[in-house]
């Protein structure tokens, strides 16, 4: 068997060691965190020292962060009508965001992007003046092709027109700054385990002058946003995650740019018609998108797999099938080459020998899946 090596970090990301030991200890405790006896008060303590680590992260107060199942649940917790009188998104949105939360289909709209995948600023200027009270959520950076939107100018697009904004900030944290106050954000989303921290938690985390719609009626929890006995462990893995990566990931994000610079020097020497998506835009360190003409996502992801190698086309979706792109059709990619379109994706434990490993595998599966596609050509006569 050769050694695994993982390439899908923006799918989910290994748990890091400190987030593994901080959920070991929460699980050890029997409190319920609204108890107030001494075990009570043991978990609400886990509870509320990780809300500063998360806080601290993004620079945010910690009385301002609702933890939630997710990002997705944080987005859904965020998108309602309260927040203003249209939503406008992106077209390059995760499908949370993209679904529209809690507002009504009809008080959508989507924003085109360029060929790059950044939002037209143009369209959401001429969007945002047409609302009285404009809500926009922008997401940070492409879960996809990793690029960054502009944020900073964004924000002021928004508030000069006195919208509220929101950014699904998924992927940033480890990777990019995500100061809220830097970014000019009213609300921020961000998820454990694509920081290092475990699946099914995640968190909004607002401006102090931002009211948020509670998602989750109940017991009060979660200042009444989100009843529900807390997932304590969750909770306290997620707070560890972050306060390791607040002290590291800088130093973290540039090895990972030089390694993914290694990548796709590589892809472009073995291949050189292969095309790398958004590759001239400002995007995350970690993350290439790219297609080999002639090759198919589907086929070369299971070819790679049996190499030792776990990558994937472009987002993980439920159904584990590869589906074409909303992101590259957003960007005017021909659906042909969208097919195509394979992640990599990086973390901060990625080694040189594990990307030795990738541009090895990279060899095998493209000379063995490019001579198979120009045999089809050749027998369907295509070659000529
Ligand atoms: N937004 C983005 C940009 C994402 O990449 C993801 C995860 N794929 C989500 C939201 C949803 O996060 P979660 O898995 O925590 O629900």
């Amino acid at each position: 068997m050769p050694e695994r090596a993982y390439f899908d970090w923006n799918a989910t990301s290994p748990l890091r060691q400190v987030a593994r030991e901080a959920m070991v200890a929460a699980l050890g405790q029997t409190g319920n965190a609204s108890s107030v006896h001494g075990e009570g008060r043991t978990a609400r303590r886990l509870i509320e020292d990780a809300r500063a680590q998360v806080a601290h992260l993004v620079g945010a107060d910690a009385k301002d962060v609702t933890f939630a199942s997710g990002a997705t649940e944080a987005n859904m917790l965020a998108l309602h009508p309260a927040m203003g009188d249209r939503l406008f998104v992106s077209a390059v949105e995760h499908p949370s965001v993209r679904s529209g939360g809690r507002f009504p289909a009809e008080k959508i709209e989507e924003l085109p992007v360029d060929g790059a995948g950044s939002v037209d600023l143009h369209a959401l200027s001429n969007a945002v003046a047409r609302a009285e009270r404009p809500f926009v959520s922008i997401m940070l950076a492409n879960n996809e092709t990793g690029v960054i939107e502009p944020i900073v100018q964004i924000a002021q697009i928004v508030h000069t027109a006195n919208g509220v904004l929101h950014v699904d900030a998924v992927q940033g944290p480890g990777r990019i700054d995500c100061d809220l106050k830097t970014l000019g954000a009213d609300l921020l989303s961000i998820s454990a385990h694509k920081l290092g921290g475990p699946q099914g938690v995640g968190a909004l985390i607002r401006r102090g002058y931002i009211q948020i719609e509670p998602l989750i009626r109940g017991g009060g929890q979660e200042r009444g946003l989100r009843a529900g006995t807390e997932n304590v462990a969750g909770i306290a893995g997620f707070g560890a995650a972050c306060a390791a990566l607040a002290a590291n990931w800088r130093h973290e994000a540039i090895r990972m740019a030089a390694l993914r610079d290694r990548i796709e020097t590589g892809i472009k020497a073995l291949v050189p018609r292969a095309v790398i998506f958004g590759q001239n835009a400002p995007r995350l360190p970690n993350t290439t998108l790219f297609s080999i003409p002639g090759i198919k996502a589907e086929t070369a992801i299971i070819a790679f797999d049996l190499n030792g190698i776990a990558l994937s086309s472009g987002s993980a979706c439920s159904s584990g099938k590869v589906q074409t792109s909303h992101v590259l059709a957003a960007m005017g990619v021909e659906p042909e080459l969208a097919r195509g379109a394979l992640r990599i994706s990086l973390g901060c434990s990625t080694t040189d020998a594990e990307v030795d490993n990738l541009l090895n595998a990279l060899t095998k599966v493209s000379s063995s899946l490019l001579k198979g596609h120009e045999n089809s050509r050749v027998n369907s006569g295509l070659a000529a």
